[in-house]
């Protein structure tokens, strides 16, 4: 089972961290250890000074397939939970100005907190259209919608199975709208879905 991350699919969000708008999907994995097990609190890691939260829609992959084209995505996919790929912003900065990979700001144990429930996508008054957001202690720190989405599911899977198989089981993390920032020991994360709060998180 693999997490599959999408950056910089929205545009407000590439903005805000002084990205270009890229012209093809920006891809990257996490491991399967950075899923939380049920039950296991959230830690602030040792290693960052600066952690992020980035709310992300995620997609349930239900097939296996490989070079999938984009008219047959939607038959790849059936469920929508939603999930914060937790970023060490200080060490990704570090690691983006030397050009080395993102993995250890991004892929390290715990990192992908995720909804316990998915919701189907035939539940959804308009699948293309879903409002996401994310409160932090009571205030909403980031709210966005999957049509402002630089590049669609169905086009993110076309492109990431280019190069990676997708299994059934296997996740995508579709990107963060604009929003994103720290959190400090003691706050409180809860993650919606269409007003439906999916996700609870406290920062140990
Ligand atoms: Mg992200």
């Amino acid at each position: 089972m693999k997490i599959i991350c999408v950056g910089r699919n929205y545009v407000d969000h590439a903005k805000e961290l002084g990205n270009k708008v890229p012209n093809e999907p920006v891809i990257f994995l996490k491991p399967e250890t950075a899923l939380i097990p049920k039950g296991h609190p959230f830690h602030y890691p040792a290693f960052t000074n600066d952690l992020h939260y980035e709310v992300e829609l995620v997609v349930k992959i239900s097939r296996n397939g490989k070079k999938i084209e984009e008219k047959f995505a939607h038959k790849y996919y059936d469920s929508i939970g939603i999930g914060i790929d937790f970023t060490a912003r200080d060490l990704q900065s570090k690691l983006k100005a030397k050009g080395l990979p993102w993995e250890k700001a991004k892929g390290w144990d715990y990192s992908a907190p995720l909804s316990r429930d998915f919701i189907n996508i035939r539940d959804f008054k308009n699948a293309s259209d879903i409002c996401f957001g994310l409160k932090k202690n009571g205030e909403w720190v980031q709210q966005g919608q999957s049509a402002d989405m630089l590049f669609s599911i169905d086009q993110l899977i076309a492109h990431v199975s280019k190069y990676f198989m997708l299994k059934m089981g296997d996740l995508i993390f579709t990107g963060t709208p604009e929003g994103v920032g720290s959190v400090e020991i003691d706050d409180k994360l809860v993650a919606y879905i269409e007003g439906k709060s999916m996700l609870k998180l406290t920062v140990h």
